[in-house]
């Protein structure tokens, strides 16, 4: 894709601070970063979200992911690790080439997600995981 910034990173064709570099995926860090250590692990062909990708893919970027997270552990000692991975602009994705978020954490540290709870009746999660199975088929 012509105009994408993370393919032009994953080209060589502006610069990025990398972490890890395989055949599928590229870690590097986010220039917004939240904290210190956070990284973005991203597939490398022009993918835009979790739609995309095959099972190779998906794989690949979560084995990145587990890897990277476990430098991040090492290397920071956080009090935690937030996994975070948008598709769509009302999930929050500004970069349309797929990525996941490993942001160290600690407490107070300003970072906030909203997850207003609605403990739905169990017939609806029912009704609801009959309409995901029907979904995968
Ligand atoms: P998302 O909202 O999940 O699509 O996040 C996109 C992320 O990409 C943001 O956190 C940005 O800070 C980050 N980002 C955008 N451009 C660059 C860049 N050139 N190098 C590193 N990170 C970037
Ligand atoms: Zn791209």
């Amino acid at each position: 894709m012509n105009d994408c910034v993370f393919c032009k990173i994953v080209a060589g064709q502006i610069p990025s601070a990398k972490v890890h570099e395989d055949e599928l995926t590229l870690a590097f860090m986010d220039i917004g970063a939240v904290n210190p250590g956070h990284v973005l692990v991203a597939v490398k062909p022009h993918v835009e979200n979790i739609f995309g990708l095959d099972d190779k893919l998906a794989a690949a970027a979560f084995q990145t992911a587990a890897r990277v997270a476990r430098a991040v552990q090492k290397a920071y000692s956080p009090e935690g690790v937030t996994l975070y991975q948008a598709n769509g602009a009302a999930a929050g994705q500004t970069v349309y080439h797929f990525h996941l978020h490993l942001v160290p954490r600690y407490e107070k540290d300003g970072m906030d997600l909203a997850w207003p709870v609605k403990n739905p009746p169990r017939e609806q999660l029912q009704a609801n995981a009959a309409k995901l199975r029907a979904a995968l088929e």
